[in-house]
């Protein structure tokens, strides 16, 4: 028995089937749980057209009426979300924990943007020039879309929709065509807020309907998240067709562990990051760097806490699920065995594991790999899966040089009890979100999300006051009310006086 998953357009459920469709798995125990309907370009048009009618309404409704629907959706979510965690438990695998971890912290972006009257407050100029007021607005784009990963079927959604439904604009959401239910369950609860029909949406589909979004005249700004290929191929095609493109891409995050540090809470952290959600979150440590004299010493400490995990199905209370599919499983393996090949020490093979769940679940238990070097696959490659590699250095320079040459800079962390080395590393290492002794450094939703170089495409990152900025453009009044005093002709370039 598998589940119909469709678009829900203009508050409802689309009815008119497809010709393309997905399969949607429990990764847990490998069945096939779901099919998704896949958009055409066509049913995209259909679903922007319904928005942009929509759009004219929300926009102009108040500030005040907009943040009592912003009120009711943060707490339909909070009433809601263990059903959310559990629909993505069930698609993605994660464990049942973590994956409430996501719907929570994505509902602080929903509480942030409740926040809407004072966030879209401009400025305002008294007398800029003799009896010439000044003052600058925000106003919504129109219609905007978000397009977003298997990874964080949740939160990812929810560090944009909000802010771009409180900001005034109608959205088109397309998740991952691998775990897209949580995504339908969210946009119902819009309506049930009491959000206008049309103003909310979301389409299903791969790359046909993400094109569709990315040429669409009517579409004002995308938001992406995904892997840096795509997220490269977004931002260049969203913007040569005039469109405001924010691309969160791929991850390479180093933690960086100085001789001073405290080993065993840093091999706690180094377990947790580098193995929580089976290291499908592009905020996982999948390069551990540590300064030589301490690395036997930390790799042992971790080897003996990884021996404690276990793996299994997420709703049976284990600290690790499976991977999402069969072809990611057998994907990050091949890179076990690759890292293995080339020269690497294979601390614990997570290939050979004892799992709780279904003998066809897409399992890989957490793996450890010691004596990395950077010129190894697993050390080059986004893997995006539980397997954590060890490369040695001699020094904090050593250290930071190589951070800095990765090529990705979404996070980092630095573990040590020095002030002045932690200060020294945060002004000088070129990523994006920096921990220190603080392993996932996922900003509140009150700062932004965001990291450099390969890992986003735009200048603006996701929430907080930058994400206010994204779905709104400026406009500035000059004016002034007439009086005889500003009569008589004068062609010059106006001067402030
Ligand atoms: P993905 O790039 O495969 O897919 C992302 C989205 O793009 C999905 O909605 C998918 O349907 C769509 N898509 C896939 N192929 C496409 C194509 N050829 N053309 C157009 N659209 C396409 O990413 P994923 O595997 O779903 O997610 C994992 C990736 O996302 C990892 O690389 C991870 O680091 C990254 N990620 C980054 C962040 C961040 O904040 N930087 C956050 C979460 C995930």
């Amino acid at each position: 028995m598998t589940t119909h998953i469709t678009h829900l357009i203009g508050g409802r459920s689309w009815e008119g089937g497809s010709e393309r469709t997905g399969v949607v798995h429990n990764p847990a125990s490998g069945a096939v749980t779901g099919r998704v309907d896949f958009a055409s370009a066509g049913l995209v048009g259909e679903a922007v057209a319904t928005a942009k009618a929509a759009w004219t309404g929300w926009a102009g409704t108040s500030l005040a009426k907009r943040a009592q629907v912003l009120f009711a959706f943060r707490e339909l979510l909070n009433a809601r979300k263990h059903e959310i965690a559990a629909l993505i438990t069930a698609e993605h695998g994660k464990v049942l924990d973590d994956a409430l971890g996501e719907v929570t912290r994505g509902l602080e972006v929903a509480e942030f943007a409740c926040g809407i009257p004072h966030l879209l407050k401009g400025g305002f100029s008294e007398n800029a020039s003799t009896r010439v007021d000044v003052y600058s607005i925000r106003q919504p784009l129109g219609v905007v879309a978000v397009i977003s990963p298997f990874n964080f079927p949740a939160m990812v959604p929810l560090w944009f929709v909000p802010i771009a439904i409180a900001c005034g604009n109608a959205v088109i959401l397309k998740p991952s065509e691998k775990d897209p239910s949580a995504a339908v369950a969210m946009a119902r609860l819009w309506t049930e807020a009491g959000l206008p029909d049309g103003v909310m949406n979301v389409v299903h589909g791969d790359k046909e309907a993400v094109d569709a979004l990315l040429t669409h005249p009517d579409v004002r700004a995308v938001s992406f998240v995904g892997s840096t290929p795509i997220a490269r191929y977004v931002y260049e095609t969203g913007t040569a067709h005039g469109k405001r493109v924010q691309a969160l891409g791929g991850a390479k995050n180093h933690m960086l562990v100085l001789p001073d540090a405290d080993l065993d809470l840093t091999a706690d952290a180094a377990v947790n990051a580098g193995f929580g959600s089976a290291g499908e979150r592009c905020m996982a440590i999948s390069a551990l760097v540590a300064v030589d004299t301490i690395a036997d010493e930390l790799v042992e400490k971790i080897k003996d806490r990884m021996r404690k995990l276990r793996t299994g199905d997420g709703t049976r209370g284990c600290d690790m699920g499976p991977l999402v599919t069969r072809q990611h499983r057998d994907k990050v393996a091949g890179y076990v065995g690759e890292g293995s090949a080339a020269g690497a020490t294979l601390v614990v093979d997570g290939r050979a594991g004892d799992f709780d769940g279904g003998e066809d679940g897409f399992w890989l238990g957490p793996t450890l790999f010691d004596d990395v070097t950077p010129d190894m696959s697993i050390y080059r490659d986004e893997i995006f899966g539980p397997v954590l590699s060890v490369v040695r250095v001699k020094s904090y320079d050593e250290g930071l040089a190589l951070i800095n040459a990765n090529p990705y800079g979404n996070g980092t962390a630095i573990f040590t009890n020095d002030g002045g080395a932690a200060r020294r590393f945060q002004n000088e290492v070129e990523v994006g979100m920096v921990g220190i002794n603080v392993p996932i450094p996922v900003p509140v939703a009150y700062y932004s999300f965001g990291g450099w170089k390969n890992s986003l495409f735009g200048d603006t990152h996701a929430h907080g006051t930058e994400g206010v900025h994204f779905f709104t453009r400026g406009k500035v009044v000059t004016s002034r009310w007439l009086d005889p005093s500003h009569g008589g002709l004068n062609l010059g370039f106006p001067q402030n006086d």
